[in-house]
């Protein structure tokens, strides 16, 4: 193995669980009845987190997921954020097909090692996913695992049975690691039995290297990485997350004033008007708002600090450009932008038939969700210098989340 292995991750998100249910589905019913790894967990879809974990971990080169055929249109929506992911890929019947499908189509990009993951395991660390990329420097197969606490007891008709021995026994986690060629050979090995004799339905992947002799490591799991499973599983999930979550919002406000021209870019759109905005920059005082609340949630200054007027190089610069680094700064420290709300302040123009193609704008510079940009529109009723048509003003809050899972 060398020193920096190519590390890749198959997700698998075929499943068809659905009987969670009190979970909050999207507004539009997108998610209604959909399987778990699609619904709400603290305001995400469940995949989405699952995705992210890995999509952040640096040593992650690529990710795999696979679906069910009728998930695609679910797995569409979510997919564009992220820039990690390979082509989708369907399941099969079982996990296992899942598996051995998912290790086929990433074969061609001949990964060191590969890590297996359920996506129902939103909360997965980095942490943990270090320790079994870790482990598999010494060991070809990596299972995290806890040591089972309670006493465990047989049971039938609600009648407590014999207690079972519980030392040594441990409850199996995900994602479990394995060097690519050795679970590659363990599952053509369990296909190829399947075909020949109906075979044998392998509870995880860990059990598939086992049948061929591979030797899998025990490393410690962690009690967060739950499995979604019972609806009252996604109560403890969203009780995980907002306890360790640290939520920062920042407020900025900007304006400029008209000068002759023939449009305004506003929320990095050009609008047409009698009139233009007069600034340094292409004077885009609602996406230079939003630069300040970005940059006001990581208590990093303010857009004049970063980008002086008196510097020639941001003479009519498009304002995009103070956004996205505003956006990378909070990346840097390690915050995620979570939602931005922008409020425009004018007479004219109108902004109404512009706001979707804002929305979408600022979406795309951020690499948000469409539903987590809101761009409003107001009039001060001709009062004071918007309502005069001296300029134009605008106002932006940035929700800023630090800790608190994916
Ligand atoms: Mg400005």
């Amino acid at each position: 193995m060398t020193d920096a292995p190519v590390v890749a991750v198959l997700i698998v998100a075929a499943g068809r669980g659905t009987r969670v249910c009190g979970t909050r589905a999207r507004d539009d019913g997108a998610t209604g009845d959909a399987p778990k790894q699609y619904r709400f967990l603290a305001g995400r879809v469940v995949l989405a987190r699952s995705i992210a974990a890995f999509e952040n971990h640096a040593p992650i080169h690529a990710i795999q997921v696979m679906i069910h055929a009728d998930d695609r249109a679910l797995y569409d929506q979510l997919a564009d954020q992220f820039h990690k992911l390979q082509p989708v890929q369907i399941g099969g019947k079982t996990r296992q097909q899942s598996v051995y499908l998912g290790l086929q189509a990433l074969a061609k990009l001949r990964p060191d090692m590969v890590l297996i993951h359920d996506a129902v395991r939103p909360l997965v660390s980095a942490d943990l996913i270090s320790r079994v990329i870790d482990a598999l420097h010494q060991a070809k197969g990596v299972l995290p695992a806890l040591p089972v606490m309670d006493s465990l007891r047989r049971g039938e008709g609600g009648v407590c049975g014999e207690a079972i021995a519980r030392d040594n026994i441990y409850a199996a986690q995900t994602p479990q690691g394995f060097h690519f060629t050795a679970i590659m050979a363990a599952h053509e090995q369990a296909a190829a039995h399947e075909c020949a004799d109906g075979g044998h339905e392998f509870s995880d992947d860990a059990e598939v290297a086992r049948a061929v002799g591979c030797e899998v490591a025990l490393v410690p799991g962690s009690r967060d990485n739950i499995k979604l499973t019972e609806a009252e599983d996604f109560t403890f999930a969203e009780r995980l997350l907002m306890d360790s979550a640290d939520v920062r919002v920042g407020h900025g406000i900007d304006a400029h004033g008209f000068a002759p021209g023939d449009h305004v870019m506003l929320c990095g759109v050009k609008i047409a008007h009698t009139q233009t905005l007069s600034g340094h920059s292409d004077a885009d005082a609602g996406l230079h708002a939003l630069t300040d609340a970005l940059l006001g949630a990581i208590s990093a200054g303010d857009i004049g600090m970063h980008f002086p007027a008196t510097d020639p190089q941001w003479k009519g610069a498009g304002s995009g450009i103070f956004l996205r680094h505003a956006a990378d700064l909070v990346r840097a420290e390690g915050g995620r932008i979570r939602h931005v709300d922008v409020t425009l302040i004018c007479e004219a123009p109108k902004l109404g038939p512009h706001r979707n193609a804002m929305k979408q704008a600022v979406a795309g510079m951020l690499g948000l969700e469409e539903n987590r940009v809101s761009i409003k529109a107001t009039t001060t009723e001709k009062l004071g210098f918007t309502g005069r048509g001296e300029g134009i003003a605008a106002q932006a809050t940035a929700t800023v989340v630090f800790g608190g899972g994916t």
